[in-house]
């Protein structure tokens, strides 16, 4: 039986790869610091007798007893408002963290695949962004923990793979929302969305015509998957993302259809290096993994603002406890 090891297993995307791992049969260990992962997202595995959790910072070297075949590195906050509280710790993170899995990975002989992300592209001059396209990244500037951080990962992760010979797969992931985002996230899907059912004004930095494009979680994961079963040597990276590209206003205007909410948007500033667009380009992952999007942005909302509905205390269930 295959062990799994997912770093950031307690996140969002972390407990949703880990259903579908422990659906699969796979025994998973799950390494988190909670730091932004929730015991709430991997409290339904605990009495799965194939699930483990550690509580672990992967800023310090990881041991495990026994083999492992995959490690799936999804352990940064991912949020800027998170990731920018301790920019320090976010860097730290992603270079000490991807080089202790690394390490981990090469003891174990695993495949290992590295959370890369759409903000090594920076604030894009090209739209949509292929894998070629080599960024607009400011070094100095309040998004470089993360971008910089991440860009040294890839970095990391071509090294093991090029002269270690280590399994290693990079995906560049796009945007992504859906259940499991905690409310209090910070980023633009789950803002909108927890503003307009507690009936607070949205808040739209800038003029909100900045672009991004949202892939739904579970079209994620399945991506994240094919990328690891790829054939040995798919060590490039590949954009994994839905190229549906929507201004902020749209999707505010799209919440607040979808919520039926009173509220209204307000407006703040831009945040500095806020990029003003985002598409990926996803031939390659087609061609590769033959993998594209299913769910589109207005599904994926309604499934979403369900979950929230619940989250917020709001949802059928909750009404019927307090009945
Ligand atoms: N944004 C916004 N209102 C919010 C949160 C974010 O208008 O309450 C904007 C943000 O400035 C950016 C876009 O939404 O232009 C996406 O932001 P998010 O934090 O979700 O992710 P990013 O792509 O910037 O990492």
């Amino acid at each position: 039986m295959s062990t799994i090891v997912v770093a950031g297993g307690a996140g969002f995307l972390g407990s949703t790869l880990i259903e579908r791992l422990l659906a699969g049969n796979a025994r998973v260990i799950c390494v988190d610091n909670l730091l932004t992962g929730r015991l709430a997202n991997i409290a339904p595995y605990f009495n799965n007798r194939l699930f483990q959790f550690i509580r672990h910072d992967i800023i310090d070297p990881l041991e495990i007893d026994g083999p492992v075949s995959e490690i799936y590195n999804l352990a940064c906050a991912a949020s800027p408002n998170k990731y920018q509280a301790d920019p320090f710790h976010t860097f730290e993170t992603s270079i000490y963290g991807a080089k202790n899995l690394l390490n981990l990975a090469m003891q174990k002989r695993a495949r290992i695949l590295q959370a890369s992300t759409s903000e090594v592209y920076g604030d894009p001059e090209i739209s949509p962004q292929p894998e070629s396209y080599r960024g607009q990244v400011n070094a100095c500037g309040p998004r470089a923990c993360y971008d910089e951080g991440k860009r040294a990962a890839e970095t990391l992760f071509f090294e093991y793979g090029t002269r270690r010979d280590v399994e290693t797969r990079i995906v560049r992931i796009f945007n992504t929302y859906g259940p499991r985002m905690a409310p209090d996230d910070g980023r633009v899907v789950s803002n909108f969305i927890t503003q307009a059912l507690l009936g607070e004004d949205l808040t739209v930095n800038g003029t909100g015509q900045q672009t991004r494009s949202f892939c739904y979680v579970d079209d994620l994961i399945e991506g994240l998957m094919r990328l690891m079963a790829a054939p040995p040597g798919t060590r490039a990276p590949v954009n994994i993302g839905n190229p549906g590209e929507f201004t902020m206003l749209e999707l505010a205007d799209l919440v607040l259809a979808k919520t039926g909410t009173s509220s209204r948007l307000c407006f703040r500033d831009l945040p500095v290096d806020d990029p003003r667009q985002r598409r990926p380009d996803i031939t390659l992952a087609k061609a590769l993994l033959g993998w594209e999007p299913k769910v589109a942005l207005s599904e994926g909302l309604d499934r979403t603002i369900a979950y929230f509905r619940n989250e917020l205390g709001l949802g059928e269930l909750a009404r019927l406890r307090q009945a």
